[in-house]
């Protein structure tokens, strides 16, 4: 069976994991310092701050940023749903705009026929690692004097218009789940360059405390610490983070891979004129999290169909991106609304297995397979 993805995890990470558990110091110490370090170089930000996941990620950056009660955030409602739950989180309600077909990203347009007196920020999802036009929501959320924050969960190590995501805005998310381009086990690092944003994501990361057990261990006076507000443990392990470090240092080879592997797809599908294949236009680097199909209404198979055939077949695929106003979670209080866009995007794709390292036999065998169905 072809998986649809693979962590590329080898005995460097394995080796990293065992000496930092014989360190003694297995949770947030001087490794996660490391790996915020080196994150931080490695997207141009000034700061990096790890914590468990992107789901607690955009949690705190959605406090830092000032989101609370009653507050309007807009953002895609075709998005794992985690974009969405972490403006619920703060009391706050998801306004979901609609997206460009092209790219899986928001659509500038209709975020700006959704912004109302109560809009507090705009929520930019990095859809499976295409960044989205950052320009145009920066010039639209400073004429209405609101946040942006990106969930970049997906795409470390892709860039817009030559410089890396996270380094454009003052809340950058980040995800080193197993189904991301690098892995942590679980994971996330928000990039900010706001020494404010900086020092309260710190603080609530630890439970709002004053002094970190690093600093404490390390200090030759006994210190006190105190709980400034109400924080919460979304910390990252050391074990984790010297996984995370060895990810890093791999991440451009990673890519440059993956690449190759989405160039070679885009070469054999790009016959099949009832395929829109993933477009990546000139200043936006993709780091091809994932390798998305759009079928047109006049392809010879349905999406379903296709999906049952390339299990049979030995391939395992997923559908498009999820829209969140469409789960049960949501399905009541959004029960009127409709975006035509969103679900016929959600309907219509299908994602294809991309990993590292892909065999190229099964390269061969997914692109032979997929594109018998279209003959
Ligand atoms: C995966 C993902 C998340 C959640 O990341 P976790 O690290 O699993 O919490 C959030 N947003 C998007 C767009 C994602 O793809």
């Amino acid at each position: 069976m072809i998986p649809i993805a693979k962590p590329y995890l080898t005995k460097k990470e394995a080796k990293a994991a065992y000496d930092t558990i014989l360190t003694g110091w297995i949770t947030q110490g001087p490794r996660v310092a490391e790996f915020e370090q080196k994150f931080a170089e490695y997207t141009g930000a000034k700061y990096a701050v790890a914590v468990s996941n992107c789901t607690t990620a955009l949690h705190l950056s959605m406090i830092v940023a000032g989101v609370g009660q009653g507050d309007e955030v807009i953002c895609p409602s075709m998005s794992y749903i985690a974009t969405a739950n972490s403006i619920k989180y703060v009391g706050a309600i998801p306004v979901f705009a609609e997206i460009d077909p092209a790219n899986y990203n928001l659509d500038v347009h209709d975020v700006a026929k959704k912004i109302t007196p109560r809009t507090r920020a705009i929520l930019l999802v990095h859809q499976i690692g295409m960044p989205a036009d950052i320009d145009a929501f920066r010039t639209l959320a400073d004429k209405h004097g609101l946040q942006l924050i990106e969930d970049a969960a997906c795409a470390v190590g892709s860039s817009y218009k030559g410089k890396k995501i996270g380094s454009h805005s003052s809340l950058v998310c980040f995800s080193f789940h197993p189904r991301k381009v690098i892995s942590t086990g679980d994971g996330g690092m928000i990039t900010t360059d706001n020494e404010e944003y900086y020092n309260r994501l710190r603080l609530l990361r630890q439970h709002g405390m004053s002094v970190n057990d690093r600093v404490r261990h390390e200090s030759a006076k006994v210190i006190f610490e105190d709980h400034l507000e109400v924080g919460y443990n979304y910390r990252l392990t050391d074990i984790q983070a010297a996984v995370g470090i060895r990810q890093l240092e791999k991440l451009d080879q990673i890519i440059t891979k993956r690449r190759r592997i989405a160039q070679r797809y885009h070469k054999a599908f790009k016959s099949i004129a009832c395929l829109q294949l993933p477009l990546e236009k000139r200043g936006y680097f993709s780091n091809y999290q994932s390798y998305s199909v759009y079928l047109r209404d006049d392809c010879p198979i349905n999406r379903n169909e296709l999906m049952q055939k390339m299990l049979d077949a030995g391939i395992s695929t997923r559908r498009g991106i999820m829209t969140s106003h469409r789960e049960t979670a949501y399905k009541k209080e959004y029960s009127g609304l409709s975006l035509p866009v969103s679900e016929k995007s959600c309907d219509r794709s299908i994602i294809l297995p991309l990993y590292i390292p892909m065999r190229e036999e099964d390269i061969q065998k997914v692109i032979e397979t997929f594109s018998s169905f279209f003959k």
